[in-house]
């Protein structure tokens, strides 16, 4: 019978890949607790209205992305594509909002329905920040050094901050027709995606990555020349505020960010080594998601980051990074009553904190050592049926044997307690 695999674009994560993953979000939350923020866990699975009404009709994520299902109940459900709607549905349901703002982050798995390549999958996770009730310049800076600090920590270099404003929704309104007249006239040579965009969502036609679109834009009326003298002032500030920080960013004034609900500050932070999929951090500013929800009216700005991108690009460093745990004791023993001995020493060990490895196999003692030295532990315990009859363990010290002192006998017999004693004070002077 052939065996089963797992559906496209959901990937396994291997024991051996997931030091990595437990690094960066080990980093992701020493960073948010130096930063006073909260984090919130909400269900994978919502109403679909939430995303429909939150992300937008429009978008290639509810158009074109979603696994959208009837639960036995008839209801349309929603595995969740990103992680904002679900933050602020859940601020808004539980009252968060009417006790201050809220600084919150989130972490897990998101589902589209997307073709699979390097840096992009059905199932990706994200790590993601929502500070609700912040309104000044300051904010967004504050936002975005969260997430660069984050990157810096990790030790991802070459990274660029992209730029933009997408202004108040009225700014947006404007130029929306401005820019769907000129993208009339031109309708001949755009793609056909773009051609498709022009009226349901033009903004998304500026970035377009088709280079015959591309070349023609160039031309196109800028968003920025549209924007009202308070959003000019407003985007200002938080350049100000970032170059205070001394964080580098580069303008693009075709930054529009892929849901609809962004307004003012939108940006990405992205890598020339990622290739098509670039970007490893995205977010903005989306003063009227939590009214369009159903909230009270809150400006809010936050940002979400792709794992796999983060860890792909940390794969790539040269430094290798963090380890696979290591273990403090592995166990060896032969026979049933040693086995039962072995056992009951490895978790009075684990209880008191230590690390420790039973070998299970009941092969001969030459196997099993030769498996204790390549688990990389300190010690190795040793209960042979002599052992198991005194109701003692051998120890033996790994690293003094990989030093020279060959062969697979015990430096000394102790009793558990003893043994445990002998390790924990040999622990803590390193
Ligand atoms: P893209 O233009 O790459 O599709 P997006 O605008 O759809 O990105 P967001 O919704 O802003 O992305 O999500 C934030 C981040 O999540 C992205 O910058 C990216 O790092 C990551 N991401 C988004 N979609 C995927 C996916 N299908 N697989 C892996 N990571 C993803
Ligand atoms: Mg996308």
């Amino acid at each position: 019978m052939a065996s089963l695999q797992s559906l496209r674009g959901m990937v396994d994560l291997l024991p051996e890949q997931i030091g990595l993953w437990q690094h960066v979000e080990a980093t992701a939350r020493e960073q948010f607790r130096r930063a006073g923020i909260a984090e919130i866990r909400t269900p994978l699975l919502e109403v679909t209205e939430l995303f429909a009404r939150g992300i937008g009709e429009a978008t290639d994520v509810v158009g074109k992305e979603m696994y959208t299902f009837l639960d036995r109940g008839e209801r349309s459900c929603t595995l969740r594509p990103e992680g904002t709607a679900s933050v602020v549905r859940a601020a808004i349901q539980h009252g968060l909002l009417s006790q201050g703002p809220q600084r919150l982050w989130y972490g897990g798995p998101m589902f589209r329905y997307e073709r699979p390549q390097a840096g992009r999958q059905r199932q990706f996770h994200q790590i993601g920040l929502e500070l609700l009730g912040f309104a000044d310049a300051c904010s967004d800076a504050e936002a975005i050094a969260v997430a660069w600090d984050l990157l810096a920590a990790l030790g991802v270099g070459g990274l660029a901050l992209e730029l933009n404003s997408l202004g108040s929704a009225e700014d947006r309104a404007r130029y929306r027709e401005l820019l769907v007249a000129w993208l009339e006239q031109r309708r001949e040579l755009l793609d056909a995606d773009s051609q498709a965009r022009i009226h349901s969502n033009p903004l998304r036609v500026l970035d377009s990555k088709h280079p015959g679109t591309q070349a023609l834009l160039a031309e196109a009326p800028s968003l920025a020349s549209a924007l009202s003298d308070d959003s000019q002032a407003r985007f200002a500030a938080v350049q100000q505020a970032l170059a205070a920080l001394g964080i580098p960013f580069v303008l693009n004034p075709r930054l529009v960010r892929g849901l609809d609900y962004y307004s003012h500050t939108a940006f990405e932070i992205t890598s020339g080594q990622l290739g098509a999929q670039a970007t490893v951090c995205g977010g903005g500013r989306y003063d009227g998601l939590v009214q369009q929800l159903g909230g009270p009216a809150t400006p809010a700005i936050g940002w979400a980051l792709g794992m796999e991108r983060l860890v792909l690009l940390l794969s790539q460093l040269e430094r290798p990074l963090a380890a696979a745990p290591a273990l403090d004791l592995y166990v060896v023993s032969r026979g049933e009553a040693a086995a039962t001995q072995a056992l009951a020493l490895a978790r009075l060990c684990r209880q008191a904190g230590l690390a420790v490895e039973r070998d299970a196999s009941g092969a001969a003692f030459g196997k099993q050592f030769k498996r204790a030295d390549r688990s990389g532990a300190r010690w190795a315990a040793v209960i042979g049926e002599q052992e198991a009859v005194d109701g003692l363990v051998g120890l033996k010290d790994l690293r003094a044997a990989a030093s020279g002192q060959e062969g697979a006998q015990p430096d000394q017999r102790l009793s558990p307690a003893a043994l445990l004693q002998a390790l924990q004070a040999a622990l803590k002077r390193p």
